[in-house]
């Protein structure tokens, strides 16, 4: 069993060994060009790109008002994901991010700040970083736009959401999500980017809207590298986005 200060040193180790730039994100093989997203070319023409909102047809469920995602979440952005979570990659979030900002600009309308869905306390714990903090505030570095650190706070910790139903998992995740105290005021008429890895259901990040709304954002658009191409109640999309 690895202590942690020891299976720290050997992340950061590892990260001096595999920066970012010189190994695909997706694949791991040797970059064959220098593209921002740290994507081979052969990975990137593979990533179902997707930019479309995937939960348009049903968005009054939503307290968000509009989704802006890059890929299709399927084998290749699990990939990806999977060296930013669960890989201890932190360098990662600059190539993710890169692509976030790209979908951004896509945009008519610009926001006023981006902040992050926050993480569970325990994955806080073992990965040392809330991914989705980490892409909020690359990406708002890469576009020269406020990134609200810590706006939103987990203040209760909600049962296993897998196989809930639409309306049971709305209740659970009620008042789960809150403002930091400092940026209470900071809110009203606001439009803001909510950041998340990925959005499989789209319930967390619904429970992070109604509180932005309630405090008085104007707008919340989510934010997100990998959504699922609709709602879906199964094992997989339920794993996914409990494993924050
Ligand atoms: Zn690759």
């Amino acid at each position: 069993m690895i202590s942690e200060p020891l299976a720290k040193l050997a992340d950061s180790a590892l990260n001096a060994v595999f920066p970012a730039d010189i190994y695909c994100i997706c694949c791991g093989d040797v970059l064959d060009g220098s593209r921002k997203d740290g994507l081979c070319d052969a990975c990137a023409a593979k990533l179902p790109w997707a930019f479309d909102n995937p939960f348009e047809t049903y968005m009054e469920e939503f307290a968000f008002d509009d989704v802006w995602p890059c890929v299709r979440y399927g084998f290749h952005a699990r990939r990806i994901m999977n060296g930013l979570k669960n890989g201890g990659k932190a360098y990662m979030a600059k190539n993710v991010a890169s692509m976030l900002a790209e979908r951004v600009q896509l945009e008519w309308q610009m926001p006023d700040a981006f902040a992050a869905v926050p993480s569970h306390r325990d994955k806080l714990r073992q990965r040392g970083y809330n991914q989705a903090e980490l892409l909020a505030k690359e990406t708002a570095r890469l576009l020269k736009l406020p990134h609200w650190d810590g706006l939103l706070e987990k203040v209760k910790s909600t049962g296993s959401l897998r196989m809930a139903s639409g309306q049971e998992r709305r209740s659970m995740l009620a008042d789960s999500f809150a403002v930091s105290g400092a940026y209470q005021k900071a809110l009203a008429g606001r439009f803001i980017c909510l950041v998340d890895d990925v959005t499989t259901t789209g319930s967390t990040a619904d429970a992070c809207a109604r509180v932005l709304k309630a405090a008085g954002a104007s707008r919340v658009a989510l934010l997100c590298f990998g959504a699922s191409s609709g709602y879906k109640k199964s094992p997989e999309a339920d794993a996914e986005e409990e494993n924050r």
